[in-house]
């Protein structure tokens, strides 16, 4: 077993590292990086793990990178992921006189972990500072303090690897399933395990509801908008099933202790041909589904399609069906995929033991242990949700601050996730087989 002294140097070489971690993560905000158009930034990303001493380094094609520093013995591959896209600024007048793309680092006002006041300290502004591309920069330093340690001498079991992939904001996880499903099958490449830079302010999160979009659509016939009698309203026709999804099915959904009630919600209401003189002969219902472990998309569209079952049967001029939505994206590389709108939910237990090693990393380094569940969505739906790999968040940022005008990153937090996410890979190296044992619910 690694006693404390390596652990101490982990510190020591995380506060080395900081200033290099920070003036990197300006870089990255200031290189935007939209979804689809992340081809710059994985430039720096690239170069980046090359100056700190990476193994290895590539871009695959449909433009995710992935980087090494491998271990002296046979051991599990821990692998850290950040996705290189981020979502637009919005309106630049809400960013309180920062440039979104400036990068700018200050003294501020800023939260602090578990937001019961502010604190005082330096920050980095801009889009994507918080969601994620201050995780690009701790993770890809992680990966630095192993590699200088391996320059000391000291041996490890596995490999760091660290992961930048695209198109993660789009939520259809296009960019990690290519990567870990064509990719590391190509390059003969596996991971036990993932540690997610998605904003948890230095705790451990442990999973996320699901979240499904269904595209339901229910038929009527034209007439003319004077004589509505000779047609069949599609969207009368639809108000039974409103009134049903809304008052029976969202209130009998289930709970989870942990990452509370699934949901339903119906967000958008569509109808066609949709001029005022014509009765409309479809009307489309766009609605958002969170899950829980235990469900799955087929399972909750499976409950929609029993309502239009059962009014079909009450009712021969109803007619309706539900699918799932799907999308074409196309990375900047060109690569097209059609995703479906489909996310799973996942939770990695407590008292799960790559939960068990990954709090023991951070004590070691002298951080207090805290655990959370994320609101929103997360790649961690293909490692964990699919593939049923422990997966779990660690990361500098606050989730208050993603996708926000106030969007930014405390250096402090920086410098603390790289001596965190160094430790995370040292603990789970040295522990047993057990600790990578597939997750089930
Ligand atoms: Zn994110």
């Amino acid at each position: 077993m690694k006693n404390q002294e390596i652990f101490d140097k982990v510190v020591e070489l995380a506060a080395k590292y900081k200033e290099d971690a920070v003036k990197f993560t300006q870089k990255l905000v200031q290189t935007p990086s939209i979804s689809g158009e992340e081809g710059d930034l994985t430039e720096l990303l690239m170069a980046e793990m090359k100056k700190v001493g990476y193994d290895e380094c590539f871009r695959d094609a449909q433009g995710n990178i992935i980087g090494l520093v491998k271990g002296d013995e046979e051991g599990p591959t821990i692998m850290y992921n950040s996705h290189m896209d981020h979502v637009a600024p919005g309106d630049p007048n809400n960013w309180e006189g920062y440039d979104p793309y400036g990068g700018q680092i200050d003294i501020c006002e800023i939260d602090n972990q578990d937001k019961t006041g502010k604190d005082k300290t330096e920050c980095i502004h801009g889009r994507g500072a918080s969601d994620v591309k201050a995780g690009h920069a701790f993770q890809i330093y992680g990966g630095a303090v192993i590699a200088e340690l391996k320059k000391m001498g000291y041996k490890f079991k596995g490999n760091y690897m660290y992961t930048g992939v695209v198109q993660e904001e789009p939520a259809e996880m296009v960019g990690m399933s290519y990567m870990i499903d064509k990719t590391f099958k190509e390059k003969g490449l596996t991971y036990d395990a993932m540690v997610s830079s998605e904003a948890t302010s230095l705790k451990l999160y442990l999973g996320h509801r699901g979240r499904v979009e269904f595209y339901a659509t229910v038929y009527g016939r034209t007439s003319h908008g004077s004589a509505p009698w000779l047609g069949i309203n599609s969207i009368y026709k639809a108000i039974p099933l409103i009134t049903k999804l809304k008052d029976e099915l969202y209130p009998s959904l289930p709970t989870d202790k942990e990452l509370g009630q699934a949901s339903l919600s119906l967000n958008i209401i569509e109808c066609s041909p949709g001029a005022l003189s014509i009765v409309p002969d479809q009307c489309m219902l766009s609605i958002d589904r969170r899950t829980i472990p235990g469900e799955s998309a087929e399972s909750a569209r499976q409950q929609i399609q029993d309502i239009i079952d059962e009014l079909a049967k009450k009712d021969p001029e109803f007619k309706a069906d539900v699918v799932v939505k799907s999308k074409v994206e196309k990375s900047y590389t060109g690569m097209e995929i059609e995703a479906t709108k489909d996310m799973d939910p996942w939770k990695t237990p407590k008292d799960h033991p790559f939960t068990k090693a990954c709090a023991e990393a951070l004590e070691a380094v002298g951080q207090e242990v805290k655990y959370g569940y994320w609101d929103f969505g997360t790649d961690g739906s293909k490692t964990a949700g699919i593939d049923r790999k422990p997966t779990i968040g660690y990361s500098a940022m606050q989730e208050q601050y993603a996708h926000t005008p106030y969007d930014k990153v405390r250096t402090d937090f920086i410098e603390k996730a790289i001596a965190g996410s160094a430790a995370i890979f040292i603990k789970s190296g040295e522990a047993g087989p057990d600790t990578f044992k597939t997750l089930e619910w």
